[in-house]
């Protein structure tokens, strides 16, 4: 095996988005030495792509805004199934984190006199997202990575060396986490423009590594979103939670199809534009459900009023939350009622003059202008669904973000389950990053810097993990001597589109038993073709050599959303079960648990064909007393389980 370069660290944070970069930061202050690497270039994580904003009830534009609402809110998005105490920690905790960004350089619009705008967004009562014109995220990365090179220069003046307490390696992958005993002792990396291997030991390893849509065909997610950290923290033996929950945003671009699934931010709607079929008609109200009918308008002119006058009318239908308006979107084009490309059509340019359109959507002027040569002051979008968000993820504990039954591992960001419930309302990814990426830090520091032994990293471990990214490499695979030897090496392009498309058509935004059983088999196909996923020449940069190990990801974290919403019969939040239509009261109370099959993490042991991941049900923990004080009585009979109302 190749000698491997080692290099000891406190807290290993995997992932250079908003969540890892927030976490870093304050593992660093808490006087941890901290390692972050990622799989792009410093400063290109996916938050950069984040366009509406952060929410935080600040109350700027509206004073009725409080953390209490945003709880509110957040747990009816999520249609009730949201870890509470993270829905309540992120609530009251979020105008902290964006009023630090300002603190730390941040530059957000302001309202005439001089606050913190915020704007409307789908699910949220009031204008609560926090803003740079469509460029948020680009704000909140470059504010983040300012303060990371502040600190090195802190520690350069103390040290002589910037990188002596917190240190960037930028286009590294992390392929394993490493363990002693139970607890985490590192990871095993790979350099992608060299293929070197190293080691970061550390006792706390904090993974943000983002979500999935890699795995399905039409997504608004970019590259490295192929569920790494999913991966690499069931590997550890960290249990996933209520995978089946993806969102598929409403107004994903389609047309032309090499940018299908570019994202169309909800800003769109939130300042005024409007979905129609190829009627014209403004179709939402047709689709208020039932629990929501209280709280939209009836009518376009009570909606358009609403921009003006939100305190005396109600929102309109377009500022569903995304779940509602994507399967609205789905059945209007099912119904013979899309447009052209088969979407349906986002019009503001009916709506507000060409120059505001310009000021406060210049990325999407742009982008149509230059994508689809669509001059959208002039003319409607074309949008459809796209696969934007996963809400499950690594389970947590919900104050200190410790994934659960792995010492040492932390998860935060889109990686981490539980905060948004069945269904995420925008904007709340952003607060969610910086509250749980900051409370990540905390502890994984806490944890590391309170040890009394290091963890010991195992030979063993490097050297199987070695042979494993190897593997691609050695025509006949893991499997010499079986019936496999001698078979073609698989091609990892192909496997990746055959895998996105299975996502796509069988466990997509509408789902039915059949197809996602014909999706399980698809699955185990497409593992035992997957161990002999072959590449051609050498470790330097070889990027058909990096999909095939992303491909084992992909593969795990696919399977645990097919099996998962095949389990889950009910449709909630990003989960719609054409066979079982309705949301049941009664699977409120129901987490379901993925865990593999080999709590050692030798996947080489398991049978492909039977699969690598076993389900586990597990109740719900009772939502506390005073937060469910804040709403009806009414409304709640709309969510809880017979026996929660009673208790
Ligand atoms: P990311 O920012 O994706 O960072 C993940 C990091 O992990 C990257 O650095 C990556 O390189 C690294 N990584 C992954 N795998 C590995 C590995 N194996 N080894 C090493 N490194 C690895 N949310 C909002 O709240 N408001 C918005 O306005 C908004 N707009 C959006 C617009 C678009 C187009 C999209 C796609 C999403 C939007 N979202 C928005 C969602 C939000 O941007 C994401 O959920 C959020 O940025 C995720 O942040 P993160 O820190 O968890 O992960």
């Amino acid at each position: 095996m190749p000698v491997v370069d080692r290099q000891e660290w406190d807290v290993v944070v995997v992932g250079a988005g908003g969540a890892g970069l927030r976490a870093a930061i304050e593992a660093r202050e808490r006087g941890a030495r901290t390692a972050v690497i990622c799989k792009s270039l410093f400063g290109k994580a996916h938050t950069v792509m984040a366009e509406g904003g952060i929410a935080a009830a600040m109350g700027n534009v509206n004073s009725g805004d409080n953390w209490q609402v945003h709880f509110r809110d957040t747990m009816r998005g999520g249609k009730f199934l949201n870890q509470w105490r993270m829905a309540e920690l992120h609530a009251q905790e979020a105008p902290d984190r964006v009023w630090e960004l300002e603190t730390w350089g941040a530059l957000f619009d302001r309202t005439k006199d001089g606050r913190i705008s915020q704007r409307n967004f789908g699910g949220h009562e009031y204008p609560r997202l926090a803003h740079v014109g469509d460029r948020t995220g680009l704000e909140l990365i470059r504010t983040l990575q300012q303060k990371i090179v502040s600190l090195q220069q802190e520690d350069f003046k103390e040290t002589g060396d910037y990188e002596s307490r917190l240190k960037v390696y930028q286009e590294c992958t992390v392929t394993r986490i490493l363990k002693d005993g139970e607890r985490v002792s590192g990871t095993f990396c790979y350099e992608r423009e060299s293929g070197r291997f190293f080691v970061l030991e550390a006792p706390s390893v904090v993974i943000a590594t983002g979500g999935i849509g890699k795995s399905f065909k039409v997504t608004s997610n970019s590259w490295e979103y192929t569920g790494d950290g999913h991966a690499l923290a069931l590997l550890a033996g960290a249990p996933l939670l209520n995978m089946e929950f993806v969102q598929f945003h409403p107004t994903g671009m389609v047309w032309p199809p090499s940018v299908k699934g570019i994202l169309v931010t909800e800003s769109v709607r939130g300042d005024g534009g409007v979905l129609r079929n190829s009627e014209g008609k403004r179709f939402m109200f047709d689709y208020i459900p039932d629990v929501f009918k209280e709280k939209y308008a009836q009518s376009e002119e009570e909606g358009d009023r609403w921009y003006e006058d939100p305190d005396n009318n109600r929102r309109p239908p377009e500022l569903l939350p995304r779940d509602e308006v994507a399967r609205a979107i789905n059945a209007e084009v099912k119904a013979g009622r899309g447009s052209p490309h088969g979407g349906v059509f986002l019009d503001v340019s009916t709506r507000m003059p060409a120059e505001v359109i310009k000021r406060r959507l210049p990325s999407m002027y742009h982008q149509f202008k230059e994508l689809a040569d669509v001059d959208i002051t002039a003319e409607a979008m074309e949008v459809g669904p796209t696969c934007h968000y996963v809400m499950g993820g690594i389970a947590v504990e919900s104050d200190t973000a410790a994934a659960r039954g792995v010492p040492g591992l932390f998860a935060s960001g889109e990686v981490a389950g539980g905060m948004h419930g069945s269904n995420r309302l925008g904007g709340n990814s952003l607060s969610d990053l910086l509250v749980f990426g900051r409370r990540a830090g905390l502890h994984a520091a806490r944890y590391a810097t309170g040890l009394g032994e290091r963890p010991a990293v195992d030979d063993g471990q490097i050297d199987a993990a070695a042979a494993e990214a190897l593997r691609p490499f050695s025509a006949e695979g893991p499997e010499a001597g079986t019936e496999e030897t001698g078979r073609p090496p698989e091609n990892p392009y192909t496997l990746h589109q055959e895998l996105q498309q299975t996502m796509n058509d069988l466990v997509g935004i509408i789902r039915r038993e059949a197809e996602m059983e014909a999706a399980l088999k698809k699955l185990a196909d497409l593992r035992v073709r997957a161990r002999r996923a072959g590449v051609e020449g050498h470790r330097q940069f070889n990027p058909g050599w990096h999909l095939a190990l992303d491909l084992r990801n992909m593969l795990l974290v696919s399977e645990c959303v097919a099996r998962a919403a095949l389990e889950r019969t009910e449709s909630r939040g990003g989960h719609t079960r054409e066979d079982h239509p309705t949301m049941e009261r009664e699977w409120r109370r129901i987490n379901l648990l993925c865990q593999p099959t080999d709590p050692t993490g030798g996947l080489a042991a398991t049978d492909p064909v039977r699969g690598q991941i076993r389900l586990v049900r597990e109740t719900t923990e009772p939502i506390r007393q005073d937060l469910l004080a804040l709403f009806d009585k009414e409304e709640l009979v709309k969510y809880l389980a017979e026996e929660e109302l009673y208790e």
